[in-house]
């Protein structure tokens, strides 16, 4: 089943084409990666599907509705979750609590009378912690994670809210390799055992070929190739892209 339709969305500033014209669609469960260099428009593209930024032309469906016009408030409501860019945690709360808001904005908020009640929030929190691995970190402030663990968190609380697509640019900015390969794996796994589509951009092609099932290349704004990761690396205008190391083994 198809959970997001992309169709033709574009968005420019000034004179650039930071998107231009885009289109693809991710199947429900589909994990793929958004790759190209520097500038191609990833960031440009995950803003206009999180709401932050509107598509100047195009459109974009989630299960059939059209969010394309909606905010980040909204698209998150509507099942659009991210991680990552934002730091959504309150350091001084525990681990456990920071799950907990989560939820309970994800329920309804405070003033929910029929908010579930304080325990059965807990326990959900507890749920999601063990799923991510924080369990022994859960009484813990958050301000004192290890970035590692504090990534881990932000997962947590993006899967409080039940997304359908979980959005991740760059997940593992400024991680060491093991720990890149490990919250990777987290990822995919969880969502791959919800059911959860994915789509993220990651510098890493090792990382890229090994938790995608298809891949989308941008290049100035264009999606010039959407396929598997083994027909990309054979495809000679994505080889182009990457000139300059003349594969796509060790590039952008
Ligand atoms: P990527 O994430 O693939 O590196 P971006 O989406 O960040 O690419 O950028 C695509 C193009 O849009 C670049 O030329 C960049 O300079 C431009 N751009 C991105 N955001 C803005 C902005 N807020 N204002 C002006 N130009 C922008
Ligand atoms: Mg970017």
């Amino acid at each position: 089943m198809t959970l997001l339709e992309v169709s033709s969305i574009s968005r420019s500033f000034g004179g650039i084409r930071a998107v231009d014209e885009v289109s693809f669609a991710l199947a429900g469960g589909e994990r793929v990666a958004m790759i190209g260099p520097n500038g191609a428009g990833k960031s440009t593209c995950f803003n206009l599907l999180n709401g932050q930024l509107r598509p100047d032309a195009g459109r974009v469906l989630l299960a059939g509705r059209d969010v394309t016009l909606m905010g980040p408030a909204q698209k998150f409501r509507a099942g659009i979750g991210r991680t990552f860019q934002i730091t959504a945690t309150f350091a001084s709360m525990t681990v456990a609590e920071n799950v907990q808001m989560a939820l309970l904005s994800h329920h309804g908020g405070l003033w929910n009378p029929w908010r579930r009640a304080h325990r059965a929030l807990r326990d959900e929190a507890i749920g999601l912690l063990e799923q991510v691995g924080l369990v022994p970190q859960a009484a813990r402030a958050a301000g004192v994670l290890a970035y590692g663990d504090l990534k881990r968190l932000e997962l947590a609380i993006a899967l409080a809210n039940r997304p359908r697509l979980l959005l991740m640019d760059e997940p593992t900015a400024g991680m060491a390799p093991a720990e890149r390969a490990a919250l990777m794996n987290l990822a995919s796994r969880i969502v791959s055992e919800s059911g959860i589509s994915m789509l993220f951009t990651e510098h890493d092609m090792d990382v890229v070929f090994g938790h995608a099932d298809r891949v989308l290349v941008l290049n100035r704004g264009r999606l010039i190739f959407q396929g598997s990761g083994e027909a990309a690396r054979a495809d000679s205008r994505v080889r182009a892209v990457y000139l300059g190391t003349g594969t796509t083994s060790g590039g952008h």
